[in-house]
């Protein structure tokens, strides 16, 4: 499915959005340095499309050894709040972008100050904070699961209680499932709430899901945007495990996800790459789950599936460059490959208590099967190690090969996550 660019609402309303969105103009030459909070997965694959297009990319992340920071033209290695790191490279990168949402907002706001930043700091702030990003989107005439804010045990004493079963989420901080619980009473989510430290929190409904999808959005400094195809999510343990691509899903609910997600692009005035996440109930409505102000795991196919990468359109955002083609040109199945991999291999009956580097073959024997390791050294239970991009030219075949490259690495010994 190709997604044609199209124009939001003019994205610059006076002096206050033109200096909120300092713009490079002209587009930064390759050579150009990029600057990049934050070392992880999604800074390294970020760090080689920007290289491949000849820019320079300065990570500052305070880990010694961390994914981006080791292929990095340069690494500052100091906290993302470090008044000399920041000098650095508000002094020799025009524009810097951020790889994930919990970057102090002070530090995109200071380097604001000194040249180009994209995501811009209010934009990371709403997604920072789930009471924040559920206000936002009920505001766009978007619907989300039923929730509330919970600042104190009364709260959760006063909630309704068509909100159970539910699930306490801290507002601030949670990723890949972490600061979430499961609650079936008040009591239960009392309890809960006390064991997350009494930490502001978001209650919400336990939905019935039919099914998850994501899309992936690309928004430039002048307001125009392009969209991926619809991605369909598993996840397991509240970690995404595979995205197919394209969604097996009706073109009205596609189309009805886009839409969704560039109206809170626009009503962001965004202007970078954007993910949001979605429910699909079983009559088949939308909720939005939750949005990230960065390339999301489940884009990580278009870095094999499509003209062009969800990383490289972070690149050309930043660099003022216009964006590119999200055409797919084969269907796509990514399978998440968790550092449970390297304890339980296929036929283990039970995992091993050291790692073993799981047998690449598997996934290599397969012409259209890409294998991508983010060079994370410690192989830990849920952490992410890497990925697997199955290609095909039929999304049922993509399916089919999926199968059994998780079944080669063991990856659902409780059950195959791809497939229906
Ligand atoms: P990530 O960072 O990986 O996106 P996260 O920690 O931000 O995850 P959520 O996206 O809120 O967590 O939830 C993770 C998963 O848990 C969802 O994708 C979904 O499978 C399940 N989940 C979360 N909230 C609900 C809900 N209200 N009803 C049903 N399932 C839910
Ligand atoms: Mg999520």
């Amino acid at each position: 499915m190709a997604n044609e660019a199209r124009s939001g609402p003019a994205a610059s309303a006076g002096p206050a959005a033109a200096q909120r969105h300092r713009r490079p103009v002209p587009p930064l030459p390759p050579g150009s340095w990029l600057g990049l909070l934050g070392g992880g997965q999604l800074g390294r694959m970020f760090c080689m499309a920007a290289q491949s297009m000849g820019y320079r990319v300065c990570v500052l992340d305070p880990g010694a050894d961390s994914p981006a920071g080791s292929i990095a033209d340069r690494h500052l290695r100091a906290d993302y709040l470090d008044e000399a790191a920041l000098a650095k490279i508000a002094s020799s990168c025009r524009a810097t972008t951020t790889e994930f949402e919990n970057v102090p907002a002070r530090a995109l706001e200071f380097l604001a100050g000194h040249g180009v930043v994209s995501p811009a700091a209010d934009s990371v702030a709403i997604a920072q904070d789930r009471r924040a990003e559920k206000a936002f989107v009920r505001g766009c005439g978007l619907e989300t699961a039923p929730w509330i804010d919970v600042a104190s045990a009364e709260d959760l004493q006063r909630a309704p209680p068509a909100l159970l079963p539910g699930i306490l989420k801290v507002a601030r901080l949670g990723y890949d499932g972490k600061g979430q619980a499961s609650v079936t009473s008040i009591d239960e989510a009392v309890a809960a709430f006390e064991r997350f430290g009494s930490v502001p929190c978001v209650l919400e409904q336990r939905l019935a899901l039919a099914l998850e999808v994501s899309v992936v959005v690309a928004r430039g400094f002048d307001g125009r945007s392009v969209a991926y195809p619809v991605a369909e999510n598993v996840h397991r343990d509240g970690i995404l495990a595979t995205s197919t691509v394209p969604a097996r899903i009706s073109q009205s609910l596609a189309v009805r996800a886009v839409e969704a997600t560039q109206r809170i692009a626009d009503a962001m005035d965004y202007v970078g790459v954007l993910c949001v996440e979605f429910f699909v109930l079983a009559d088949g409505s939308l909720r939005v789950n939750e949005m990230a102000p960065r390339p999301h795991n489940s884009g990580h196919y278009s870095i094999d599936a499509c003209v062009t990468s969800q990383f490289e359109q972070q690149a050309r955002v930043l660099a003022g460059l216009p964006l590119g083609s999200t055409h797919q040109h084969q269907a796509a199945v990514m399978i998440n490959l968790l550092g449970d991999c390297w304890f339980r291999h296929q036929g283990d009956a039970q995992p091993t208590a050291t790692p073993r580097e799981p047998d690449w073959n598997v996934v290599l024997a397969h012409p259209f099967a890409k294998l991508h390791l983010y060079g994370k050294r410690d192989a830990r239970p849920g952490r992410k190690m890497g990925h697997v991009t199955v290609l095909a030219d039929a999304v049922d075949e993509a399916v089919r090969v999926a199968v059994q490259v998780e079944r080669g690495l063991g990856i659902g010994s409780l059950g195959v996550t791809v497939g229906r």
